[in-house]
């Protein structure tokens, strides 16, 4: 800050919290120690409004005003000022995303303003769990580490394949850099924040990590930024708002699965969680790893250029294969085989082989579709009526018997016998979701535990407890799941994954379908067989050839950037 400037009037530019552009001036009263960064209460307009402001810079102008400036009225002692680099960031943020200042460091701080708010009662955020060893490093995990330096700046392209031991490597990375007091920043999808991976920090680094996501109460979220900024805790794990807390000495920021869509934000500032992060790593002057074993083509393009840095990982640790990964067409599947019970129309032979052999060997399955419920189509099969949202103007997928859902805005109806429009013809379903893939499992399974995981069965941060719980325990045979599966989950016995309708991904009319399909399917297999028993995975489309299925299929990025 230039004092002397501060001196002259001691008038502040001040960013408040409204949807406006400009930075307002305000004066600094008679021994208020006010100080670039640091938040302040404001009156504003009439009426006595009174709102939060930061202090942006000091005020250098020297003409008179036409209206003499208000005075800022207190100090918000709830919020610790930010670092210059702090700031320099949240203006850069405001500029290119074109949103006013004011409300872009509202995201700085806390939902609460109670300093010091106690703990709920519920388990706890982070599991007390016993320390292990560190592992012996594999030759790549050595080899990675000794190219990241952590002094500086620089971005670098972890493209590890899965299970080839990147979290490891993050451990390894985060405790010299917390042994520099300083603090580290972990980014994970929503998704892929689970109980299971911060186990596996806890394990490590227990007594030093801070959590944030959206599970978590607004109580919670104070309570554990607080233990962030002050300190307390030097390591914060969290999901893409996590990166808007000012943390001090931030030594590292890592974003692990970085092509992940969920770290752009879509609402009200529209920002992409990865890109702001390599600002903020820039302006801290500290590293920031980017991790994947599917990186984002972009991501990948700034690593060919050399403006990151490439580092790879290309097996998985103590030699364990990566899975083996047939594609099946069911259309061309050879119907021969057990006709003792009726096969499901979606379940080819191959398929049904793997999940009974790993079924009678003890092990366990996963299928994967990403699509909740019966059916995503009812049609009437007579005058070809489709029921529609009538907000949407999208399909009603078919949940239980005879429940309608629109699955954009929530919309239910009941579906009666008879089709509304010709009152004759009987409505049918098509296609085909997680509930009818349990149900038809059920049939054909009768003694086995199988268990669905998708937004309609889990719902809070305690189901997804349950069932990682219920899966390590192997209390479960058969797992049928959505997206909530298809990341970071690591299960001893899994062993064979069926994607059972790959078409979903790159039939979606989005320029990035084929990229994410690729990453999908690569995502799904990577958690079959990460442990002793080499893994299997089945992958059912409609189209064999599809660029995306071939190379996930080979385990080669290369040959699909390169498609
Ligand atoms: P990724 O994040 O790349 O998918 P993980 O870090 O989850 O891989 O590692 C996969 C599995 O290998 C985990 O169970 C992990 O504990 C284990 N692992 C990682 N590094 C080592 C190592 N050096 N020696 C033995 N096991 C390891
Ligand atoms: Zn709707």
């Amino acid at each position: 800050m230039d004092k002397s400037s501060a001196e002259l009037g001691h008038q502040w530019n001040i960013a408040v919290n409204a949807p406006l552009k400009d930075l307002f001036t305000y004066k600094s009263p008679q021994g208020l120690p006010i100080q670039v960064g640091q938040s302040v209460k404001v009156p504003f307009g009439s009426k006595n409004r009174q709102l939060s402001g930061l202090v942006i810079s000091a005020s250098v102008e020297k003409e008179e005003r036409l209206f003499e400036a208000k005075e800022i009225l207190s100090i918000d002692e709830e919020r610790p000022p930010l670092s210059p680099q702090q700031l320099q960031w949240l203006k850069w943020i405001a500029e290119y995303y074109i949103y006013p200042l004011g409300q872009v460091q509202e995201l700085a701080f806390p939902p609460l303003k109670t300093k010091g708010a106690r703990a709920s009662k519920k388990s706890p955020i982070v599991p007390e769990v016993a320390a292990i060893e560190p592992l012996k490093l594999t030759e790549e995990q050595e080899n990675v580490l000794r190219q990241i330096e952590i002094d500086q700046y620089q971005t670098y392209l972890l493209h590890g394949v899965t299970g080839s031991g990147k979290t490891e490597v993050y451990i390894e990375v985060i405790t010299k850099v917390l042994a520099q007091n300083k603090t580290a920043l972990v980014l994970v999808p929503e998704i892929s924040l689970t109980p299971q991976l911060i186990r596996r920090f806890a394990e490590r680094l227990g007594s030093e990590i801070a959590v944030i996501h959206s599970q978590l109460t607004d109580r919670e979220k104070t309570e554990q930024w607080w233990k962030a900024v002050t300190k307390e805790k030097k390591l914060l794990i969290g999901a893409r708002s996590a990166l808007f807390c000012p943390l001090p000495d931030l030594g590292i920021i890592i974003v692990d699965e970085e092509h992940e869509t969920s770290f752009k934000q879509e609402e009200k500032l529209k920002y992409n969680a990865r890109d702001v992060a390599v600002v903020r790593a820039q302006m801290e002057n500290c590293p920031i790893i980017l991790g994947s074993a599917t990186p984002s083509l972009e991501t990948w393009h700034n690593s060919q250029i050399g403006k990151y840095k490439y580092l790879s990982m290309k097996k998985r640790v103590s030699d364990r294969p990566l899975p083996q990964v047939e594609i099946i067409n069911p259309r061309s599947d050879s119907d021969q085989g057990d006709y003792t019970r009726e096969r499901p129309h979606w379940l080819s032979q191959q398929l049904l082989f793997q999940l009974q052999d790993n079924y009678k060997k003890g092990h366990q399955s996963a299928l994967f579709l990403n699509r909740r419920g019966i059916a995503p189509t009812v049609q009437c099969f007579d005058c070809g009526f489709i029921y529609l949202c009538p907000n949407c103007d999208i399909s009603l997928t078919l949940h239980g018997k005879n429940h309608l859902v629109c699955h954009y805005c929530n919309y239910h109806e009941t579906l009666s016998g008879h089709c509304p429009q010709c009152k004759v013809g009987e409505p049918k379903a098509y296609g085909l979701g997680t509930e009818a893939v349990e149900n038809d499992l059920r049939k054909f399974f009768p003694e086995a535990r199988i268990f669905r995981a998708d937004r309609d069965e889990i719902q809070s941060r305690e189901a997804i407890e349950e069932m990682i719980r219920l899966m390590e325990n192997r209390e479960i045979d058969f797992l049928v799941g959505t997206q909530m599966i298809a990341k970071g989950l690591d299960f001893k016995s899994l062993t064979v994954v069926g994607i059972v309708l790959a078409d979903i991904a790159f039939n979606i009319p989005d320029f990035r379908a084929s990229e994410r399909s690729f990453q999908l399917c690569t995502q799904v297999s990577g958690r079959a067989g990460r442990h002793q028993t080499s893994g299997h995975v089945v992958i059912q489309t409609y189209k064999p050839e599809h660029p995306s299925l071939v190379a996930a299929q080979l385990h080669d990025y290369e040959l699909f950037v390169n498609a």
